[in-house]
């Protein structure tokens, strides 16, 4: 790293989300990427260059998804530990409950704050193998993501955020105890919150009436929309399947569309649906003051930073450089 990106890396390292996504950008609204960890050498080699050109951009900030596997969790933090000390980049660390007790959370947190890694995003995490599934505690663990909150603000300096869901949580009975709930994380100390991936900007907009009209002092924080330029249909599909959200019947008819009726699925046709339905909720979501936009990018340059460039974003050429 240079002398003059080590000290901004330096300057990035200690700051909050909420600082970095309120202070000054170049572009229409600050944006922030999720990566997610890979499973070996190959795909970190990928993650890399991903991280790389993204890096150019200037995020607000990325974050790295924490999964269920050892040997994974184990890569996790060294890669997250990595984005924060080598590259330019605000890091926030994703923390599960799954399978974890407090002592071993607590050894986490520690492990991250080592690195220099002070923004987590709490969270409660879904039954391995099956993510709707029954939820088992751990016996020594946590049961909800606001107790991780607690938890995390007990050890230390640290800036939490939590989930929400648009289309509310897939084990809420109903979105009023879905918005209690996300009440509850934020008067636990959370100092935002990142959005599931939707498809219907519409949920977005009735998510933050709901959160504001609950409890006005939590819905002033920022309410960080979660996006993602569809670039398959079964990929999109197979998402909004394990996470208990939907594809809206006009999308998913737009998408079918495009696919054709030909003996195979027209990719790029899909692929550029995609991309203009991200930029389309994008632009209405800058339009509507959203305060950042969060693209789970699945360690992908290409279709991110397409939609980046069409609301006016300087991608600084990324698109001629991204090889996917
Ligand atoms: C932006 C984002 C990032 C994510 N990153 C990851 C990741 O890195 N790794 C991963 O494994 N998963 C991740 N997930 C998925 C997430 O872990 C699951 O959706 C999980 O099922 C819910 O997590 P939570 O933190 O919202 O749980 P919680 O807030 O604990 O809520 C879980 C359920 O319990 C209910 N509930 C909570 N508290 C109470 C209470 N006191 N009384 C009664 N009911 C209650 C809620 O309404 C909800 O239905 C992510 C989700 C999002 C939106």
């Amino acid at each position: 790293m240079s002398e003059r990106n080590e000290s901004t890396a330096v300057a990035a390292r200690g700051q909050s989300v909420v600082e970095r996504i309120a202070a000054p950008h170049s572009g229409p609204v600050p944006f922030s990427v999720e990566f997610f960890p890979p499973r070996d050498e190959a795909a970190e080699a990928r993650l890399w260059r991903a991280v790389r050109v993204f890096e150019r951009m200037n995020p607000a900030f990325v974050s790295m998804t924490y999964g269920a596997g050892g040997t994974t969790r184990d890569r996790t933090v060294r890669i997250a530990g990595e984005l924060a000390t080598e590259t330019t980049l605000l890091t926030i660390a994703h923390l599960t409950a799954v399978n974890h007790s407090i002592d071993e959370l607590r050894a986490l947190v520690g492990a991250y704050a080592d690195k220099g890694i002070v923004n987590l995003l709490a969270l409660r995490g879904d039954p391995p193998g099956d993510p709707l599934g029954t939820w088992t505690k751990h016996p020594q663990g946590v049961e909800y993501a606001s107790e991780l909150v607690e938890l995390i603000d007990s050890l230390g300096d640290f800036h939490t955020g939590v989930a929400s869901f648009p289309e509310g949580h897939h084990r809420s009975p109903d979105l009023a105890s879905d918005t209690e709930n996300l009440v509850r994380k934020l008067r636990a100390g959370a100092e935002y919150s990142v959005t599931q991936v939707f498809f219907d900007v519409d949920d977005y907009f009735r998510l933050r009436d709901r959160v504001v009209a609950a409890d006005p002092e939590q819905g002033a924080k920022p309410l960080i929309p979660g996006l993602m330029p569809i670039t398959s249909l079964a990929t999109a599909r197979r998402m909004t399947e394990l996470s208990g959200s939907t594809i809206p019947a006009d999308v998913e008819k737009r998408l079918v569309e495009a696919a054709g009726d030909g003996p195979e699925e027209d990719k790029a046709a899909i692929r550029q649906v995609g991309i203009d339905l991200c930029t389309e909720m994008a632009q209405r979501l800058i339009d509507e003051g959203a305060p950042c936009l969060h693209f789970c990018s699945l360690n992908f340059t290409k279709a991110t930073s397409e939609v980046l460039e069409r609301i006016g974003i300087d991608t600084r050429g990324a698109l001629e450089r991204a090889s996917v």
